[in-house]
């Protein structure tokens, strides 16, 4: 095509879609690259020594006295969150009778009995979100759930499978240690046990550990500070329904606009005497949409309903094709925005090259309707600029929001944007950021948690497999697992996670799957009395090769985007493609969970 003709394609193609393509391209590259940096995850401050109290727990009720324990268990569980508690769940329902679960905190919940945060809320829909659902007879009061009912809801489902039978709450473990001769584990914990485990499940959580931003003079601040992960409302007063009283006249900043600060920040415009929100990088906002929970559709769900209503989500935000979206939301918006194009083309039949043009197109279409949004609702236009997302829909965790944006408009609420740079340092006073001091009472960090980090470091404690060696020696390069949940020379030990398993938005239905195939393994064992299982060496080694394999080709997708942990934070590394998650996608990595099962030899597993 001459340069003419293909001028005028492309002005043909950016009428009919009302953008044009490479201009788009060409932006995002430049926001990306604002934002490269070479310290990657280095460029965070752990939560330990002199930081160690910004995870203290600030909802304990009472502090629980008890002695140490020295006693043997068939199995122990490791976080009492959705991941511990769907294994404590499913070998519950396969007649396991001793669990012990292991926990932190001061009672189960996981992640939403950590972030009560004003606001707090799921932005998966409530019906695909909460696992169990048909087991329990629970109906959500709404399509998006509040934090505090998540974490009232947790506590039911512990109750219903007498998982408060044998819990250790305020319980953080030190080492997990592999016994060669006892072929047993044993647990040491803060509080003294040394208790033997047949088998161990570790669901440690995926966002467990704050991070803070790694800038000069964060120690200095003479003000209030905490993280939002442990929301101090002895400080600002109020609820996680807001309410936020103790902030009337208050100078508040929060540093960081992700999914956290997006449900908070409305709460602090609210009850702040002045609101500084600094931005790195502005988040995708989408409408909630938000509504009660229609009780006549919901009592007339037919039995078996909860599965499929998750397998179709997750199908449909994996990028696949289904007949219906029962969901139905921004999620799955971009696949329907395909589906238009897809059934608007001449040629049905894409090759994958194509397709994935056509994906572009359809997440380009997604996030010009995102930053329309972002014109509407906000009135300064500079904001309103800076507001703006420029990068594909999923490189960074989207957000759902209807008070977050109209925020901006009131008069006791500034947007700091930090141009992609982020604040340059803390002082005794308040925040430096694009040069100027703004003095403030109270710093609240909305700055996430570590992911990309040593495994170890973010569990708190190292385990220890056979001949001594740690799990920190053999992930030296990277991990090494059997479908992401068994790692060879550490055995009978179950790991539920991302790495090297298949991912999903909605991850409690990963976890499900997780718990589910564990509960197999360990059914298996203790029926036919085999004491230890153990991943193979040839199989774990493909597994591996699998996962690096299927990791590039989402290469380039990673390498184009806005830095953030989805992307080793714009670092991709031969590392980080080995710690991915299964590149077929969770649809495909759980369909070969169950065929795995099905099939019934255990197939890569060593059992003795
Ligand atoms: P994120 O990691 O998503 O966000 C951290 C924020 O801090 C980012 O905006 C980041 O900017 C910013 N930041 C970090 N360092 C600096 C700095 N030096 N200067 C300025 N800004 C900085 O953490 P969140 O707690 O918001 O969310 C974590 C995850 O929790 C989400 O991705 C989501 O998976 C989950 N979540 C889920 C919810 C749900 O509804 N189910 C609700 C809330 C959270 P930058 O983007 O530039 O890195």
């Amino acid at each position: 095509m001459s340069s003419n003709a293909e001028g005028a394609a492309a002005r043909t193609d950016s009428q009919f879609l009302g953008f044009d393509p490479d201009a788009l391209r060409t932006k995002y590259r430049l926001e990306r690259d604002k934002r490269l940096r070479e310290d990657g995850n280095e460029q965070y401050t752990q939560v330990v020594g002199q930081f160690k109290h910004y995870i203290d727990d600030p909802y304990l009720e009472e502090i629980i006295e008890r002695e140490p324990l020295s006693d043997e268990i068939d199995v122990v569980v490791i976080g009492g969150g959705f991941g511990g508690l769907l294994a404590g769940a499913r070998m519950r329902e396969a007649g396991i009778k001793q669990i012990r679960m292991l926990e932190k905190a001061g009672n189960f919940g996981g992640t939403w009995y950590w972030n009560r945060y004003p606001g707090a809320s799921c932005d998966i829909e409530s019906y695909v979100y909460l696992p169990l659902l048909e087991e329990l007879g629970y109906k959500p009061k709404k399509k998006y759930i509040d934090g505090l009912d998540i974490l009232d809801y947790s506590k039911q489902i512990a109750r219903k499978y007498n998982l408060y039978d044998d819990v250790c709450f305020q319980t953080e473990v030190t080492e997990v240690r592999w016994d060669d001769d006892l072929e047993r584990w044993i647990i040491s914990t803060n509080r003294g046990d040394k208790m033997l485990a047949r088998f161990v499940v570790m669901s440690n959580g995926p966002l467990n550990r704050p991070k803070l931003p790694g800038i000069g003079g964060i120690d200095s601040f003479k003000g209030h500070t905490f993280h939002t992960s442990r929301w101090d409302y002895e400080y600002t007063g109020g609820s996680a329904q807001g309410g936020l009283t103790g902030l009337k006249d208050k100078r508040i900043g929060i540093i960081g606009t992700g999914a956290t600060a997006v449900q908070c920040v409305p709460h602090l415009g609210e009850g702040a005497k002045q609101l500084f929100v600094f931005q790195r990088t502005p988040s995708s906002i989408d409408e909630r949409n938000d509504r009660p929970t229609d009780s006549e559709w919901f009592e007339s769900l037919e039995p078996g309903w909860h599965q499929k209503r998750m397998d179709n989500f997750n199908i449909l935000v994996s990028g696949g094709i289904q007949e219906e979206d029962l969901v139905s939301d921004g999620w799955t918006e971009i696949i329907r925005n395909l589906l238009v194009m897809v059934k608007n083309e001449d040629e049905p039949d894409l090759s994958p090259a194509a397709l994935y043009a056509k994906m572009e197109l359809a997440d380009f279409q997604k996030m010009e309707q995102i930053r329309k949004r972002v014109e509407n609702l906000v009135k300064n236009e500079s904001s309103a600029e800076s507001l703006k997302p420029y990068y594909r829909q999923f490189c960074k965790r989207p957000c759902f929001h209807d008070e977050y944006l109209p925020t901006f408009n009131r008069s006791n609420v500034t947007l700091v944007d930090t141009a992609g740079q982020g604040i340059d340092r803390i002082t005794e006073n308040g925040i430096v950021a694009n040069g100027q001091e703004i003095e403030l009472d109270c710093i609240v960090f909305a700055t996430g948690f570590e992911v990309g980090t040593e495994y170890s470091r973010r569990c708190g404690y190292e385990l220890i497999g056979r001949n001594g060696l740690s799990l920190t020696e053999k992930w030296a390069d990277g991990a090494s697992t059997f479908h992401g949940m068994h790692s060879r020379g550490f055995p009978n030990c179950f790991m539920m996670g991302h790495t090297q398993t298949g991912f999903t938005a909605n991850y409690p239905h990963a976890l499900n799957e997780q718990a589910k195939h564990i509960t197999y393994i360990v059914e298996h064992c203790m029926n036919g009395n085999h004491q230890v299982v153990e991943a193979g060496e040839e199989a774990e080694e493909e597994w591996v090769k699998t996962i690096i394999s299927l990791a590039r080709m989402a290469e380039r997708f990673l390498a184009d985007c806005t830095p953030g942990y989805y992307n080793n934070e714009g670092k991709p590394s031969e590392r980080s493609l080995q710690n991915a998650n299964y590149g077929a996608g969770s649809p495909a990595f759980f369909k070969l969970l169950d065929e795995w099962r099905e099939e019934g030899s255990f197939e890569g597993l060593e059992i003795s």
